[in-house]
């Protein structure tokens, strides 16, 4: 056993039910009610993710804590407190933000992520590296999503919380998300030990679609299936539920994800103009070798015929220059 450990969990879990609290029975959680709710959130979802508010003032958790006779420098230590700058005096670390609980995979609450109420910049500020808390191990969501992970052998992988808490309401309870960093090796090895398959669920835009790109190699290196969910003009998960409703985000971004060779070609796609023969070809060169490195010549002419349609390209040109970067790329084994 490590007391300082407990401690620390023990003020994390009270610190979580202080700020629900707050949040849901109290003059100050007003206005961050008030947002949440414009912004879709249920109240049962409110309370299954245990969600909160830290008011804006400096002193609301020290009091708390000091009350239940914690130590104030063990606290900020473990990333509940800050120190003020003339290093005299304990402060609260989280002002004026909506607070999401971090849970380990046990459903211990760890560390916290803040998100402020309007458009003020940092949008996220999260708990700092503690005893409890490693952001590169952790995938938030996880303690509750387990079971359905178990039964489906299926995760859904989103880069956001709020992505996470709309999926979940519509019914998809194996989703999970990174806290805003890549997808770390522990993460991967983590999700390859609970599901044979992950379905990529990242943000519409371009940032999201390209960090979907570099995270398909992580996962398929790795021996897990791989799926992607296309999202339009730019949304990311939890504006599509709301903008489209439940139903339809299962059906077409979840069930509807599309193979990874898919994805790429929709993907590389919007580099070129496909109208003009120069972006034809230099399309085409991008994806052949892409369509080339799968092993099965079924999977490579389902492509290969796609291909020949979209672009009004014969099949067996496109197939011709397809089988000589096979055979290079074989002679460079
Ligand atoms: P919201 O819907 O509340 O605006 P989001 O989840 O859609 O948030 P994105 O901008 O898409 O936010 O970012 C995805 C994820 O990246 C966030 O959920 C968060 O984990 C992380 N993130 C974003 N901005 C920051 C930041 N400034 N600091 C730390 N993490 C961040
Ligand atoms: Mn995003
Ligand atoms: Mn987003
Ligand atoms: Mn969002």
């Amino acid at each position: 056993s490590n007391p300082e450990r407990d401690r620390l969990l023990q003020a994390y879990e009270w610190t979580a039910k202080f700020y629900h609290f707050l949040l849901k029975n109290t003059e100050h959680g007003k206005a961050a009610m008030e947002y949440l709710r414009s912004r879709g959130f249920s109240d049962k979802m409110i309370d299954l993710f245990q969600i909160g508010y830290a008011p804006d003032r400096w002193d609301t958790l020290v009091q708390f804590l000091t009350k239940r006779s914690f130590d104030l420098g063990e606290m900020e230590k473990g990333g509940l407190l800050s120190v003020r700058s003339d290093g005299e005096d304990y402060l609260d670390r989280f002002r004026d933000r909506v607070m999401f609980p971090i849970y380990d995979r046990n459903g211990r609450v760890i560390a916290f992520a803040g998100r402020v109420l309007g458009d003020a910049q940092p949008k996220y500020l999260n708990s700092p590296e503690s005893k409890l808390f490693n952001k590169s191990r952790i995938l938030y969501n996880l303690h509750q999503a387990k079971p359905a992970i178990r039964k489906l052998r299926q995760i859904v992988l989103f880069e956001g919380y709020g992505d996470v808490i709309s999926a979940w309401e519509a019914g998809v309870q194996n989703g999970v998300a990174t806290m805003g960093t890549s997808l770390t090796e522990s993460h991967t090895g983590l999700m390859k030990t609970m599901a044979d398959e992950v379905v990529i669920c990242y943000d519409g835009d371009r940032a999201g679609q390209a960090a979907a790109m570099k995270v398909i190699p992580l996962l398929e290196g790795i021996g897990l299936r791989v799926k992607v969910s296309v999202l339009n003009e730019g949304l990311d998960p939890d504006e599509f539920i709301h903008k489209y409703g439940q139903e339809r985000f299962v059906r077409q971004i979840i069930d509807g994800a599309v193979s990874t060779t898919k994805f790429k070609l929709i993907y590389l796609k919007k580099n070129h103009i496909l109208l003009e023969e120069e972006g034809k070809i230099a399309y085409t060169k991008e994806v052949l070798p892409i369509i080339a490195m799968l092993q099965s010549s079924t999977e490579r002419e389902v492509y290969l015929r796609e291909l020949s349609a979209e672009l009004q390209l014969s099949f067996e040109s496109l197939k011709q220059d397809c089988n000589e970067i096979r055979q290079s790329m074989q002679k460079n084994m």
